[in-house]
C-alpha cells in the first residue's frame, strides 16, 4: 500500500475520491464475499443481542441525551476531567491538531529514552497518523490488536472500525503471517494453517515478547469520566489489558468528545457498546484506570486531549450530533454501500456511514466532498445507531455544504441550473401546465413502452443506468377536465 497521506487533520485523504475508489472495490469479488459474510454475521448477532433487553430503546434515548448534554457543555466537562486526572497523578496535554498531538507523544516517548512502543487499537491515533510520525522520529510502534497486527504486517490500512482486517480472508491472513512475522518478533510456526485458533495462537506468541519488554504503551480511549478522572478501554482480546498494565509509561490519545460527565454514565454505554459492536452481552475486557497507583500498573500516565476539527464540528448545529459516536460500527454493518465497497473506498480511518459524515467535518467538506454522497439515504444506520445519531440528516446537510463549497464564486453547475429551471417552472400553475404539455409531447416522441430511451445531453448519465419512466401522455389536469366536465 502506498504511503500515508495527510490532509487537514485526518490521514489518507490523498486516496482517490469515493466514486473512483468504490468502482474498483465493487469489482473485487473476493472483497465483496469477505464483507458480505462478516457484516451479515455481526448484523444478525447485534439484532439478537439488542432484542434481549426490554429497555433497549430507553437505553438509546438515555445515551443520546447524555451525549447531547455533554457536548453542550464540553468545555466545562473537559476542564473537570483535567482536574480529576491531575489529582490522581496523571498529566493532561491539549492538542489542537494532529501535528501537535504527534509532537506531544513523540516528546513523551523520547523523554523515556525508549525507541519502541506497544499500541492498543486506537482510531484517534490512526486519525492523526501517529505511527508514521513516530517512525519519522526513529520510534517503532507495534500494533497489538490481532486485526491491527494483520494490517500492520501487510503494510495495509484498516477497513472497518471494529474488524480492521475485515477485507482479508483466513487464507490471506495465514500468508501474511508466514511471510512477514519473522521480520520482528517470533516468526509464524511451521505448518501454520488457516484455522482461527492457530492464527490467534501465532499472533499471541509473536506479541508476547513485545508485551513483556516494551516500557511505553500508547492507547486510545472509549470513555473518560470527568468526575473521577477514570479512563476506559473496551476490547475483546486482552491485548489492551497487557498494554495498559505492563508498561512503565502509558500515553492515551483521546478525542475531546469522548468525555462523559460522570462514572455512573458508563452504566448506559457499557450496555450499549458491546451489543451494538460485536453483538455480545458484555465485551471480554473492560479496562479502567484512574491515574497512577504506586506498585501497580504504569508509573506515569499522560492523557492527550485531541481537538483536530472537533471544536469546529461543534459549531455546526446539525453536524455536531456526529460527535456523539461511540465507534461501535453498527452503522457500517447495516449499510448497503459499505457492504459493497468496503472501508478503503472512504479514504479515511473512519469508513462507512459514520465516516461519510465525520471525515468531511474533521478534514473540511471541500477535502472530502464526495463522502456525503456515498449513501442511499436508506436510514438503516440511524435505526442501528445506539446513540441515535441521525446520519441521513447530517448527510443531506453536508451535501448542501459540499454543493455550496463547490459552487464558490464560479460559474453555476448544470445541477444548479436545473434546480433554477425547476423553481421557475413550479412558480406558477400556467408554467407548470405548459411544461407538462411539453413533457407529454416529448414522451410521445422519445418513449418506448412507457420508458424514455435516453435523456438528452448530460442527463444521459441518469438514463444509461436506470429506467426513466416517460411522463404520462395525458396530464392529470387534462384527465380531470376530460372526465369531469361538470366541474369546469
Ligand atoms: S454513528 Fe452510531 S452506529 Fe455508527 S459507529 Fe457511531 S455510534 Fe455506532
Amino acid at each position: 500500500m502506498s504511503g500515508t497521506h495527510t490532509s487537514g487533520g485526518v490521514v489518507w485523504l490523498g486516496s482517490p475520491a469515493f466514486p473512483e475508489a468504490a468502482r474498483s472495490a465493487v469489482a473485487d469479488t473476493r472483497l465483496r464475499t469477505n464483507l458480505r459474510k462478516a457484516t451479515g454475521t455481526i448484523r444478525d448477532k447485534r439484532v439478537a443481542a439488542a432484542a434481549e433487553l426490554d429497555d433497549w430503546e430507553e437505553l438509546r434515548t438515555a445515551a443520546a441525551a447524555i451525549k447531547r448534554a455533554t457536548l453542550r457543555h464540553l468545555d466545562h466537562h473537559l476542564l473537570r476531567l483535567e482536574e480529576s486526572v491531575t489529582a490522581v497523578g496523571g498529566t493532561v496535554h491539549w492538542a489542537a491538531d494532529a501535528a501537535e498531538a504527534n509532537r506531544i507523544v513523540t516528546r513523551l516517548v523520547r523523554a523515556t529514552g525508549e525507541t519502541e512502543v506497544v499500541k492498543v487499537k486506537s482510531m484517534a491515533t490512526q486519525e492523526i497518523g501517529l505511527n508514521e510520525a513516530l517512525a519519522a522520529a526513529g520510534i517503532t510502534a507495534y500494533e497489538t490488536d490481532l486485526a491491527e497486527l494483520i494490517v500492520q504486517l501487510d503494510d495495509d490500512r484498516p477497513s472497518h472500525i471494529l474488524v480492521p482486517a475485515i477485507h482479508r480472508g483466513r487464507a490471506e491472513i495465514r500468508e501474511i503471517f508466514r511471510e512477514r512475522m519473522g521480520e520482528w518478533g517470533k516468526p509464524a510456526p511451521e505448518g501454520l494453517t488457516d484455522d482461527p485458533r492457530q492464527l490467534a495462537e501465532a499472533a499471541r506468541s509473536h506479541l508476547r515478547e513485545k508485551f513483556l519488554n516494551t516500557k511505553v504503551a500508547v492507547s486510545g480511549a472509549n470513555f473518560a469520566a470527568a468526575d473521577t478522572g477514570t479512563v476506559a478501554v473496551v476490547e475483546s482480546e486482552g491485548n489492551g489489558r497487557m498494554c495498559l498494565t505492563l508498561p512503565e509509561t502509558l500515553i492515551t490519545v483521546m478525542g475531546i468528545e469522548k468525555v462523559l460527565p460522570s462514572f455512573a454514565d458508563l452504566e448506559v454505554f457499557l450496555q450499549l457498546l458491546p451489543r451494538s459492536s460485536t453483538g455480545e452481552r458484555m465485551n471480554p475486557y473492560t479496562s479502567m484506570w484512574t491515574g497512577t497507583v504506586p506498585g501497580d500498573g504504569p508509573r506515569a500516565f499522560h492523557l492527550v486531549l485531541l481537538d483536530n476539527g472537533r471544536t469546529a464540528t461543534l459549531r455546526d448545529t446539525v453536524g455536531r450530533q456526529t460527535l456523539g459516536c461511540i465507534r461501535c460500527s453498527a452503522c457500517l454493518n447495516v449499510c448497503p454501500v459499505y457492504e459493497r465497497t468496503g472501508g478503503h473506498a472512504y479514504g479515511s480511518p473512519y469508513p462507512g456511514p459514520i465516516g461519510a459524515v465525520l471525515t468531511p467535518q474533521l478534514a473540511g467538506v471541500e477535502r472530502a466532498a464526495s463522502l456525503p454522497f456515498a449513501s442511499t439515504l436508506c436510514g438503516a444506520c440511524y435505526d442501528a445507531c445506539p446513540v441515535k445519531i441521525d446520519i441521513p440528516e447530517v448527510l443531506v446537510h453536508l451535501r448542501a455544504r459540499a454543493v455550496d463549497a463547490a459552487r464558490g464564486g464560479s460559474l453555476p453547475t448544470p445541477e444548479s441550473l436545473a434546480m433554477k429551471a425547476a423553481a421557475l417552472t413550479l412558480a406558477t400553475p400556467r408554467r407548470l401546465s405548459f411544461a407538462q404539455r411539453a413533457g407529454a409531447l416529448g414522451s410521445r416522441l422519445l418513449a418506448r413502452r412507457g420508458v424514455l430511451r435516453r435523456l438528452p445531453g448530460p442527463l444521459h448519465r441518469w438514463s444509461d443506468t436506470r429506467d426513466t419512466p416517460a411522463p404520462p401522455r395525458e396530464t392529470f389536469r387534462a384527465w380531470w377536465r376530460r372526465t369531469r366536465p361538470e366541474n369546469q
